[in-house]
């Protein structure tokens, strides 16, 4: 047989899109029952693992697939369509990922990365800290040096996935730091940890996200440090700050856009023509409405990957503006979306639990964006920032 006519015959090796739709279709499956129960939801963790989207970014030479912002971000919007929680825990955990593949050194990647490609290691985010807050650039807690061996004893007070990951990437103070900012990332694997539930998870929404406190203790060799000692200010500003904006927003993309998709089939549908009348100027524009903000975000997601991609200094005035912008316009137009949505098609469709239009959970989760990581605390930021762009370069 020819090489054309194999090429014919075999399926064609599925992309990250697919591969996406193959969790998306498990998380939706079970998503209704996880946020009842605010449990996590591990039939979708179990698919990321066995679909090696768990190694997206884990170069190919690393066993992994090797793939892109791109692909995580159109991953991300495709499972969150689906569920919003399982969205984020795969977008959090591809950042996490790309702060090892671009940072670690030649011994954690060698151990580690080919663990994450295999789907054996799932990583969980540990940045927040009782008392800073969500404040990224700083940490409490100090590392302290024993033996050779880094001594960790974190209190981490919201920790999404901690009680299911297998390795945890921690902000903590430098030994001997003398200021706050003087912060280090190692990764621990949970087996070098003695992780203890610290609270329970009770969220309005993200409820599968099972984002419970943890206090995290043990001992790591000196290698488990990502980058320098001291250094995570330029791993958040090249990988932490961008891939969480990136992330985070087309994970609530997906949502907004998945509940626009559930409206307008119920619209097209026939009991639908029956109760709408979808030539009420009222309701054609407010889902007009929608589908701007959809496309407005969908824009600036897809410019502000192309910068991050570009771009030879992340952490310039005009790149951090541009991806600020992206997450506060992201969480505000977002949550919007979903607001419309539900003026749209009102109480019974739009309010209930069990309506199949799913617009009261993702109004419960996409509440959430404004508050990961604060729009207030970036507004903030960005006002210094504008005023270290005087001229308004927008290129
Ligand atoms: C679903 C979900 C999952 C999460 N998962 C994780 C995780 O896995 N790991 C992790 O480490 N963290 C996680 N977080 C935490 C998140 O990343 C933020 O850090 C956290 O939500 C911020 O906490 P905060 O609102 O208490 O604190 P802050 O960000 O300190 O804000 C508290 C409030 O104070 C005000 N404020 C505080 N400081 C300023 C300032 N300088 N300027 C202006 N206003 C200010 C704001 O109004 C803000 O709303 C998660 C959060 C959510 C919602």
């Amino acid at each position: 047989m020819s090489d054309a006519a194999a090429a014919l015959t075999e399926p064609a090796p599925a992309g990250p899109t697919a591969l996406a739709g193959r969790v998306a279709a498990v998380a939706a499956e079970h998503a209704a029952r996880h946020d009842q129960e605010a449990s996590f939801p591990v039939e979708a963790l179990a698919e990321l693992r066995a679909t090696g989207l768990l190694g997206l970014l884990v170069p190919a030479g690393h066993g992994g697939l090797g793939g892109d912002v791109t692909d995580l971000l159109d991953a991300a919007i495709r499972i969150g369509r689906a569920d919003m929680s399982v969205a984020m825990i795969f977008a959090m955990h591809c950042q996490q990922v790309a702060a090892v593949v671009g940072h670690a050194g030649p011994q954690l990647r060698a151990e580690l990365l080919p663990e994450i490609a295999a789907g054996r290691v799932y990583l969980a985010s540990v940045t927040t800290e009782a008392g800073k807050g969500g404040h990224l650039r700083t940490a409490q807690a100090g590392l302290e040096v024993s033996d050779g061996d880094l001594v960790v004893d974190r209190f981490a007070p919201i920790v999404t996935g901690g009680a299911h990951a297998d390795g945890f990437l921690v902000t903590m103070l430098r030994p001997g730091a003398g200021s706050p900012n003087q912060v280090s990332l190692v990764y621990a694997h949970r087996d070098q940890l003695t992780v203890t539930a610290s609270g329970d998870w009770q969220p309005m929404g993200m409820r599968a996200s099972h984002s419970a406190p943890l206090r995290l203790e043990g001992r790591l060799p000196g290698h488990q440090v990502v980058g320098e000692h001291g250094g995570f200010g330029r791993i958040a500003a090249e990988v932490f700050g961008p891939l969480a904006h990136l992330g985070w927003s087309a994970s609530w993309l997906g949502t907004a856009s998945g509940a626009l998709s559930g409206v307008l089939t119920l619209l097209r549908s026939k009991d639908g023509r029956q109760r709408f009348n979808l030539d009420s100027e009222l309701l054609l524009s407010r889902l007009g409405s929608a589908r701007q903000r959809v496309d407005a975000v969908h824009a600036l997601l897809r410019q502000t990957a192309q910068r991050v991609a570009e771009a030879d200094d992340l952490s310039r005035p005009r790149n951090q503006l541009l991806l600020n912008t992206l997450k506060i316009t992201a969480a505000e137009q977002c949550h919007a979306v979903v607001e419309d949505l539900i003026d749209a098609v009102g109480l019974q469709h739009g309010y209930l639990k069990d309506s199949p239009t799913g617009l009261e959970r993702a109004l419960r989760d996409l509440r959430s964006a404004a508050l990961n990581y604060s729009n207030d605390r970036l507004r903030l930021a960005d006002g210094r920032l504008a005023l270290l762009d005087p001229e308004v370069r927008l290129a």
